[in-house]
């Protein structure tokens, strides 16, 4: 069973507190900006529900809650036993009736129930106030049908959100968490790349003109790279191992000097552990396929944009959003294939939250953007 949840303070350990306290206002994002909130008050929270990674923040606060979107089900009753960081160590490791998996595909609930489960535990370690119900504004990719959004609403209902849960589309709280003009009349482009999509959208006057969303994300890259090893190595290897792989040895662009790195697994053909020594330059040849899915995603985004803002974009670059940002050389080579400034975002993985949060923190500003449960 889960452990008890204590107090907010007592479970800020599960996510790594170094982590969210050195990153948690790197935008001076401070609390107490609460003035003409019509909406929020009170202990509100933005989500960033990832395929891979949910982010948690509270209004006043900043980033309380960053765990791995994964849980680990007993099959035989449905009871979770461990989210998060916790589930997701055991992921390749369970026995038969244990079965750890991550409730997102692609961007949407693939999972409802367990989705539920999960988002239930996250807000229970942020907000232990039985009485009370936090209100929520949950991210969407912006690409969600109607049932696909609603269905998030409801997750997020389900599991302990005040009613309606408010919704902010992805590439718009990525945009302002990486520090964006969004309401100015000119375009600029984002491009999350998160664990199991990239999106990639201009906006415009607070609004998404263009967008265009690929089911090739971060995990892509990992499965490719454990192919490679089948094939060239004859070696079978983990999804953690061969995302390991990706993040210490993994380019899109080949490197000036190459590396090498040893990877554990199981050999194809005895049965038994084996090392095998693989280099930077294989592992970029491994992702080669799906690096270029991700550029051609931003081509086909560019080439349905209208003119006007594709020269906005040429004169103030693309921004780089979500964990799959941080491949090395990425920057470079969609500058190489497009032709347009490239720059990260400040912190690639919180953008999301943090747009998320700031949105809450400064509605008179920002709540345009957020979208209730009516027909806005
Ligand atoms: P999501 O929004 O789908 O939850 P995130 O934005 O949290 O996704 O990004 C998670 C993805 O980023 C994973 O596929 C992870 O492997 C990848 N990632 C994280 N750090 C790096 C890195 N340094 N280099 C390459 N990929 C990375
Ligand atoms: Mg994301």
């Amino acid at each position: 069973m889960l452990p008890p949840v204590g107090g907010r303070r007592g479970v800020r350990c599960t996510c790594n507190p170094e982590h969210v306290i050195e990153r948690k206002l790197p935008m001076g994002i401070s609390g107490a900006r609460t003035a003409r909130n019509p909406i929020f008050g009170g202990r509100d929270i933005a989500v960033d529900l990832g395929t891979a990674n949910t982010l948690v923040y509270v209004r006043g606060e900043g980033i309380v809650l960053d765990e791995p979107s994964v849980v680990a089900i007993n099959v035989i009753d449905g009871t979770p036993l461990a989210v998060g960081s916790e589930a997701r160590r055991m992921i390749g490791r369970t026995p038969g009736h244990i079965k750890a998996s991550r409730p997102l595909k692609d961007g949407v609930i693939a999972d409802f129930e367990v989705c539920e489960k999960m988002l239930r535990y996250f807000i229970q370690q942020v907000h232990n106030r039985r009485w009370s119900k936090p209100r929520m504004v949950i991210c969407v990719p912006s690409g969600v049908t109607g049932v696909e959004r609603r269905a998030v609403q409801e997750a997020a209902e389900y599991a302990g959100a005040r009613a309606p849960t408010y919704i902010i589309e992805e590439p718009i709280a990525a945009a302002i968490g990486a520090g964006l003009n969004i309401a100015a009349p000119s375009g600029s482009m984002i491009v999350d790349i998160g664990g199991g999509t990239t999106e990639v959208a201009v906006i415009s006057l607070g609004g998404v003109v263009a967008s265009q969303s690929s089911r090739i994300g971060g995990d892509e890259l990992d499965e490719a790279i454990g192919q490679f090893m089948k094939k060239e190595h004859g070696l079978s290897i983990g999804v953690r191992a061969a995302e390991e792989i990706k993040i210490a040895l993994g380019s899109a662009v080949p490197l000036t000097q190459d590396r090498m790195a040893e990877v554990r697994g199981r050999d194809l053909m005895t049965g038994l552990p084996r090392l095998v020594t693989i280099s930077t330059t294989e592992v970029r040849e491994a992702i080669e396929e799906p690096v270029a899915s991700i550029v051609d995603a931003v081509k086909v985004t560019l080439d349905r944009t209208p003119p006007e803002l594709a020269a906005d974009i040429m004169e103030h670059g693309i921004t780089l959003a979500g964990g799959g940002a941080l491949l090395v050389g990425l920057p470079e080579l969609l500058h190489a294939e497009t032709g347009m400034p490239v720059r990260l975002a400040p912190d690639p993985l919180l953008a999301v939250v943090l747009g998320a949060g700031r949105a809450l923190e400064e509605f008179d500003v920002f709540g345009s953007v957020i979208f209730g449960d009516g027909n806005q």
